[in-house]
């Protein structure tokens, strides 16, 4: 067994994702509770402190050790403090709570705290689709489009902690507004809740799409789930939807490409339910609009690490997260 065991908390908009993760990655414990959007600030601070408890309860009864306690947390976290500055759109009850602060009230752990993309980014790169390559490029597709950056082997974090903001690249200057209150982010074109919402205005003029049966008439059901499971079928709707969002997806990343040059590119989160086919037309995209020298040995693939990769990225990043503290200051 590791003796170096870390406990991760992914924190979500929906649920609060958590584990026991080794040094070497291996998950020892998970669990999930609801993350308490309704209850407010205070409710999902008190939501993420049970979720450690429990981590705690596992440690101690098989007399493990740990080291220290890793959240990965939407918004942009400042690493040096452990705060949420800024845009936080997904949970916005968490601008300018000091996680780290509140968590060292009851915690006597080294803890750091940083940015969910960024985490999952770092699991997959440590442990996942994205092993022994070293600039890697990864993103988050769900609720929103969130991302991360890792250059020569080093998670990049920007001068202000707020870099990596993939889903907020612009692809259309006078386009959507997004929720960040910007206008035209890729977010607001390619994420599953812009899949959703485009899949509904379609259906609106469209009675005779397959969709409408399986979400028995009822719009609030519809997931991009259903939006893929009717692709399948040869719905209409749907593959015109999934195929736009390709298109835009190949926008965004081809900007990226171009900009940074990745060895390879792991997709996640919800959206990557299309599996492969998805993949691949996303890829095709990528090709066309980015620098062929650039794009020529490009990997673009899938995540493997699923729903644990932002725990087990959190954990992971405690001992990266205190060296940079170190760093910084
Ligand atoms: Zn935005």
């Amino acid at each position: 067994m590791s003796k170096r065991n870390f406990i991760g908390v992914d924190l979500g908009g929906t649920n609060i994702k958590f584990g026991v993760v080794s040094e070497k990655g291996e998950v020892l414990y998970k669990g999930m509770r609801s993350a308490g959007k309704k209850l407010g600030r205070e409710g999902i601070l008190q939501n993420l402190n049970k979720a450690i408890q429990r981590c705690l309860i596992f440690a101690d009864k098989k007399g493990m050790k740990i080291c220290g306690i890793g959240v990965g947390s939407p918004g942009t976290v400042n690493l040096e403090t452990g705060k949420i500055e800024g845009s936080c759109p997904n949970i916005p009850q968490l601008v300018n709570v000091n996680l780290k602060g509140w968590l060292s009230r009851f915690f006597q752990f080294p803890i750091n705290v940083d940015n969910d993309a960024n985490a999952m980014a770092w699991a997959e790169f440590k442990f996942g689709a994205a092993k022994g390559y070293k600039d890697v490029l990864c993103l988050t597709i769900g609720t929103g489009i969130g991302g991360g950056i890792i250059l020569d082997g080093k998670l990049f974090h920007g001068s202000n902690f707020a870099g990596a903001e993939f889903g907020h690249m612009t692809i259309c200057y006078d386009g959507r507004r997004c929720n960040c209150g910007s206008i035209g982010c890729l977010e607001s074109y390619a994420s599953a809740t812009a899949m959703v919402k485009d899949t509904k205005r379609l259906l609106k003029k469209d009675k005779k799409s397959i969709i409408h049966k399986l979400i028995e008439g009822d719009l609030e059901r519809l997931t991009t789930r259903v939006i893929f499971q009717a692709e399948k079928r040869e719905d209409a709707v749907a593959s015109r939807v999934i195929n736009q969002t390709c298109v835009y997806l190949g926008a965004g990343i081809a900007s990226a490409v171009n900009l940074l040059n990745p060895q390879i590119i792991v997709i996640g989160g919800g959206v990557s339910l299309g599996g492969q086919s998805f993949i691949d037309r996303i890829e095709s995209q990528v090709k066309r609009k980015a620098f062929p020298s650039a794009a020529k040995s490009l990997k673009i693939t899938r995540a493997e690490l699923g729903n644990h990769a932002g725990f087990i990225g959190a954990a992971l990043l405690v001992e990266n997260g205190l060296s940079m503290t170190r760093q910084v200051r």
